[in-house]
């Protein structure tokens, strides 16, 4: 078996890959996935996102325990299914602020990755509700929908209090200014989640120069010298030896690096610990691994039933700078979220819906840097994957700092009609000592791990400007793991700007589009 051009994961970033390269007829395009088409009814159904966890198209990572957050595991989903972390994932489409891009731009030394250059990308993705402009695309695959009147009334309320607190009005994520208060844009259409399956993939299901391989482990990549000739991949319980012209490895931040190391490309100690022959001392593979955290929350007992969401729960994002301690280029320090339902880790009793809401908070730019390694050398043998979450004294300080304001905006007059007393932490909650102890138990992910594979052009780098490998010919990386600096707020609008301009600049052109 064997195409011009084999994409390794059929997830966000796979799916974009799929349909923009099979637009070339003159080139064949293999796409292969662990998973299978989704099947579950609960995955277009907005408000089920926070149930689908832990079902069989999970993939489920654990990390080790994390001793800044009161040893604590920390779940990691991940789905496995066509559309892959878009079918799990809360549907919030913010690009992030220009200044994160910038980041981005120096450490590769191109442009493209600025947020100019990923511009086009960002708006080939969207068919926005508001209709087209300089800054928004309308003739996309994928919906994204600014909701106005579905906005949650106890959302509306906190949206006012934050503008009390003297946060100012943003009102849209995705301009590339992201200090203020908006409603969330989602990836929702006629009241369902579209995922990237939906939107990119299920259109060109019937192109001829397209075949898509279910139930497609990948196990190992081939090579010939520093060459990259395909993957090896369990298909119907076989090893079958997949070649390719280029491959291009799209399994995401936490399997992307582990499919590397398998491979013997990876840091040399580590692999040797792991049982596998180093091929290549690549000390970056696995490494850099952050990711958002989020404390829930900052809850409130209502004085009235709080309606049901009628979108995804979690509908309005808020961006702030925390004065002495923001950074020098414009980008927010700290998030706040307001979720229309209770909203607490494993170390809290959860309030019955309706009777509470939460104000989440978080900060954008974690300084806490963590790996991930193999435990063997076999695709049964666990990951072990540690984000060392807070284990800078600058992410201990900015947590708190961030649940502060949370409070603050919490006990705003605009929010009176609906609070009827704070339940988390709490009034007697009041020391540092107590709130240390209580942001330890109560920080959760917001799912953005990423920066395991990351570009750029100094040592520990992983792959260069145009996504390929260092070292290594034919073999690029297009997914959440090439991130070499968290954008300030969710990640997968800025992953399909990868995707998109990584087909639109660097392999269209190789490929002779
Ligand atoms: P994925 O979409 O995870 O795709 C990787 C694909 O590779 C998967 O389909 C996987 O099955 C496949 N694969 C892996 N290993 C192999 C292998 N060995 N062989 C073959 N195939 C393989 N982001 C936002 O911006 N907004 C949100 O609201 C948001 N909420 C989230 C909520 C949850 C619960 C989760 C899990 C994520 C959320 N995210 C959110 C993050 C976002 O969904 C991801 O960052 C993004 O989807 C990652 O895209 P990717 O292409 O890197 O990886």
């Amino acid at each position: 078996m064997g195409f011009d051009v084999l994409i390794v994961g059929a997830g966000s970033a796979g799916c974009v890959l799929a349909a923009r390269l099979s637009e070339n007829p003159g080139i064949t395009v293999g796409l292969i996935e662990a998973g299978g088409p989704a099947s579950d009814p609960d995955i277009a159904i907005p408000q089920q996102w926070p149930l689908l966890p832990g079902r069989d198209y999970d993939w489920a990572y654990r990390t080790v325990p994390q001793p800044g957050t009161a040893g604590r595991r920390h779940d990691w989903p991940r789905g496995r299914v066509f559309g892959g972390s878009s079918c799990l994932h809360a549907m919030a489409h913010v690009r992030g602020a220009h200044d994160d891009f910038r980041a981005w731009a120096e450490v590769t030394g191109a442009a493209r990755w600025s947020y100019e250059g990923l511009l086009p990308g960002f708006r080939r993705i969207e068919s926005f509700s508001g209709g087209a402009s300089e800054q928004h695309g309308a003739g996309g695959p994928l919906p994204v929908l600014l909701p106005n009147a579905e906005v949650s009334p106890v959302v509306r309320a906190y949206m006012g209090a934050g503008l009390a607190a003297a946060i100012p009005w943003l009102g849209d994520h995705n301009t590339g200014r992201l200090i203020g208060v908006a409603p969330n844009s989602l990836t929702i259409r006629a009241g369902r989640r579209v995922t990237v399956a939906d939107a990119y993939l299920e259109p060109v299901l019937a192109r001829g120069n397209l075949t898509v391989i279910s139930c497609a482990l990948a196990h190992r990549l081939t090579l010939s010298g520093t060459r990259v000739t395909g993957v090896t991949a369990q298909i119907d319980g076989q090893v079958t030896p997949i070649a390719a012209g280029m491959t291009i490895v799209c399994a995401g931040a936490i399997a992307t690096p582990l499919l590397l190391l398998r491979s013997g490309i990876g840091p040399a100690r580590s692999l040797e610990r792991a049982g596998v022959a180093c091929l290549s001392d690549h000390a970056g593979v696995g490494e850099n691994l952050h990711d958002h955290l989020l404390t829930a929350g900052n809850v409130y007992r209502a004085k009235k039933p709080v309606p049901p969401s009628r979108l995804q729960h979690s509908e309005s994002l808020t961006y702030v700078h925390c004065g002495e301690l923001s950074r020098p280029d414009g980008a927010p320090d700290v998030v706040l979220g307001c979720v229309a339902a209770p909203t607490v880790t494993e170390c809290f009793e959860r309030p019955a819906m309706g009777s509470a809401y939460t104000i989440l908070s978080g900060v954008t730019h974690p300084t806490s840097r963590g790996r991930i390694t193999l435990t063997g050398p076999e695709i049964t043998d666990p990951p072990m994957i540690d984000p060392q979450y807070l284990s800078t004294d600058h992410d201990r300080r900015l947590v708190r700092q961030a649940l502060d304001l949370a409070r603050r905006v919490g006990h705003q007059p605009e929010l009176a009609e609906w609070r009827a007393e704070e339940i988390y932490p709490g009034a007697d909650c009041r020391s540092d000592a107590d709130l240390e102890a209580f942001l330890e138990r109560a920080v959760m992910t917001h799912h953005h791990p990423v920066g395991t594979c990351r570009m750029g052009r100094a040592a520990g780098s992983v792959v260069d400007a145009d996504l390929k490998l260092h070292g290594f010919e034919q073999l690029y990386v297009v997914d959440a793991s090439v991130i070499p600096v968290i954008p300030s707020g969710p990640i997968h609008a800025a992953v399909l700007a990868i995707a998109e301009t990584f087909a639109a600049d660097i392999a269209g052109p190789i490929l002779g589009r």
